[in-house]
Order: structure tokens, then C-alpha cells, then sequence
């Protein structure tokens, strides 16, 4: 793949692959089902054109899980470690990437946040408290 691919793999390491920008979208999302999925306040997708994508391995460690009634919504998840992992988008040429799991620079940086109106009520900008490097002193 091209020079500028960078490579993800799930928590336990049997899952691989590489994505090539250019990037279809980079975007969080805060939509129920993202937050349900991700755990968190909010999903970081990174949509990629289905020739920019390539399993490097573990493919056929990978959990799929459709949710019923949903038109594009999938989680792809490896059956060791159940970190989520990327899933071709149903009806789409893209496969959706979630950026968390990336080992390096995408080089991209996301472009907006969506369902910004379904956030939960807990979330906040991380320049509204205060941070650290690693645990708090
Ligand atoms: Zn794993
Ligand atoms: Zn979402």
C-alpha cells in the first residue's frame, strides 16, 4: 500500500490491517449506537474507500454483529479480545475505521463531530477540566 498507510490491530494483536488516506470522512460521532458500541462518549470514525483497506491478519478471528433494523450500523469485533475492528459500511464502498485502534498517525484529523444533539449529558470538551499526561499527580 502507499507510503503513507498506516496500520491498526486490535488489543490482543491477532487482528491487522493498513488504511491509505485519502480518507472518505474522519469524524466522531455521538449518536446512542456509537456510544453503546464504543463505550465512550463518543465514536472516532474514519471512513476509508474499500481499495484503501487491507487485513493484514486475523481476518477470520472477526466477530460480526448487525443490528437489527439499522440500515449502515455494524460492529466488527475480534473474538479474542473484543476490541471493535473495521467493517465494510452495508451499501457503501466504504469500510469504517475506528481511529482508536490505529498504531500510528492517520495524518488526517477529524473534521466535525455528528449527533452532536444525542451527546450525553456527561460529556465534556476536555479543555473544560483539567488534564494529565498519564494518572493525576
Ligand atoms: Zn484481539
Ligand atoms: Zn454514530
Amino acid at each position: 500500500m502507499a507510503d503513507a498507510s498506516v496500520r491498526g490491530s486490535c488489543l490482543c494483536g491477532t487482528v491487522k490491517f493498513e488504511i491509505a488516506p485519502p480518507y472518505s470522512a474522519f469524524r466522531y460521532c455521538h449518536c446512542s449506537r456509537c456510544r453503546k458500541a464504543s463505550g465512550s462518549a463518543h465514536a472516532s470514525n474514519i471512513f476509508v474507500p474499500k481499495a484503501q483497506f487491507g487485513w493484514l491478519a486475523g481476518e477470520a478471528a472477526v466477530k460480526r454483529f448487525r443490528l437489527p433494523g439499522a440500515e449502515r450500523f455494524a460492529v466488527w469485533f475480534c473474538g479474542t479480545c473484543g476490541t471493535r475492528v473495521p467493517h465494510e459500511v452495508p451499501g457503501r464502498g466504504d469500510w469504517l475505521i475506528p481511529a482508536g485502534i490505529l498504531d500510528g498517525d492517520p495524518g488526517e484529523r477529524p473534521q466535525n463531530s455528528i449527533f452532536w444533539g444525542s451527546k450525553s449529558p456527561w460529556y465534556l470538551e476536555p479543555h473544560e477540566h483539567p488534564r494529565f499526561p498519564e494518572y493525576p499527580a
